[in-house]
């Protein structure tokens, strides 16, 4: 049973304590049994599973609400109840927020009723289509164009690395509208994979599987309405959409390393060396101490960034850009620990721990590597300091 002591600090108010025993209770019952084996399959069922469930109204606004917004606490505590269970859950789950984000803080009405209703029920699915070849940490350098014609844009160009490409019902593309240079000149827009002229280019295998493609976008027309927002305020979305899912990220590290907790704890409990359990051994006591006081420092800055959007505050990039570092890096070490622990087991395929292992590389380099966001803390800590 892994911790939960955090919930009792004063960042969550008695719903999210609710929410995080019921997302606990429904992965348990629901998420042992799921196959993996086709893996576009595995993700469909668990989206439309999520959606039956509840928990993906929490991904994007209710249309239908007045003022709505989203709680950057309940998705962190859905992302890290997730992750704790199944990888591909905290996918589906993540992927059907970071995929209508710009929809939620910036779209028409229209836009909204048109998907959100779809996304929150899990009957659509959506992905954030931002990575080109030549612009993965470079998002300014952008080239994927679209040029108005007549009263459409035809978008030319290509997109990689997109979760969900393949089985995505739409996706949020970033393109090039040429308002300004670099970021100044893009622009995001909805594209049903429907439309003509969008295919898809390759399919793409990474060691934690999920359907990830690179995308080619042909003379593909899509009509004025499917602008998200203003023309130009294309890099300023992308980076809104970050500042409320970045955190998020940090919950995913934060429940792939509790549950490496979890199961060191068993594994040391149980396993005995030298005539005692392996836990006697000070040197294991030393592992564990450090791999538990890397997630409590991670929780904190986690739901620091969390607690702090959630209050208002109009952007938290500092404050998400540390959490995602921390919470990101120290996993990879905590769970690099529970393999160390496990021995040989540690790195049997198959194992929970190997799964962890393949699981967590991956959130180190999207939304934003590692080194970036430590570009972002600097500029933002020296801005504080001279009031730029
Ligand atoms: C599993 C997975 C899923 C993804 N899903 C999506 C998705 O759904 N949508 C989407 O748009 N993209 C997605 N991406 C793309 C991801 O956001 C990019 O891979 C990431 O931004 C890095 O870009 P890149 O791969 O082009 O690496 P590069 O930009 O070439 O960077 C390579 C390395 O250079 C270093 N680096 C880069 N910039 C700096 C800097 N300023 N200072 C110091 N060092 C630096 C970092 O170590 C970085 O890892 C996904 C990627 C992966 C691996």
């Amino acid at each position: 049973m892994a911790d939960r002591s955090f919930l009792e600090w004063p960042f969550f108010d008695d719903r999210h304590r609710a929410l995080a025993d019921q997302a606990d209770q429904w992965a348990a019952e629901n998420l042992r049994s799921i196959d993996h084996g086709d893996i576009d399959n595995a993700c469909i069922h668990l989206v439309r599973e999520l959606g039956k469930s509840g928990f993906l109204n929490l991904t994007a606004v209710d249309p239908e609400a007045g003022n709505p917004s989203l709680d950057v606490r309940s998705l962190c505590i859905l992302r890290e109840t997730l992750a704790r269970h199944d990888g591909l859950a905290d996918f589906a789950f993540a992927m059907q927020g970071l995929g209508t984000g710009a929809i939620s803080l910036f779209g028409s009405e229209a836009q909204k009723r048109g998907w959100l209703p779809r996304t929150r029920a899990g009957q659509a699915i959506s992905a954030f289509a931002l990575s080109e070849p030549q612009s993965g940490s470079d998002v300014a350098n952008i080239a994927l164009a679209a040029r108005r014609k007549g009263g459409d844009f035809v978008l030319d160009g290509e997109k990689t690395w997109i979760s969900n490409g393949g089985i995505a019902d739409f996706y949020t593309v970033f393109a090039r509208t040429g308002e300004g240079e670099g970021a100044k000149g893009l622009s995001a827009f909805i594209v049903p994979a429907a439309t003509a002229g969008l295919s898809i280019a390759e399919r793409i295998e990474v060691v934690a599987p999920h359907p990830l493609a690179r995308l080619s976008f042909d003379n593909c027309r899509i009509p004025e309405s499917s602008l998200i927002g203003e023309a130009g305020k294309g890099f300023a979305i992308a980076m809104a959409v970050l500042d409320v899912f970045r955190s998020t990220v940090g919950a995913a590290a934060l429940g792939f390393a509790r549950r490496a907790l979890d199961e060191s704890l068993k594994r040391v409990c149980e396993r005995d060396l030298f005539g005692a359990p392996l836990f006697d051994l000070q040197m294991v006591q030393g592992h564990i101490a450090d791999m538990a006081l890397d997630i409590d420092a991670a929780a904190l800055l986690v739901y620091r960034a969390a607690w702090l959007k959630d209050m208002g505050a109009k952007r938290v990039s500092r404050e998400a850009a540390m959490a995602k570092l921390f919470a990101t890096d120290q996993a990879q070490s905590v769970i690099d620990k529970a393999v160390q622990l496990h021995g040989g087991d540690g790195v049997r395929k198959g194992s929970v721990v190997e799964s962890l292992y393949r699981e967590i590389r991956a959130l180190r380099i999207y939304e934003g590597a590692s080194d970036v966001q430590k570009v972002i803390i600097a500029r933002q800590t020296m801005a504080s300091l001279t009031g730029g």
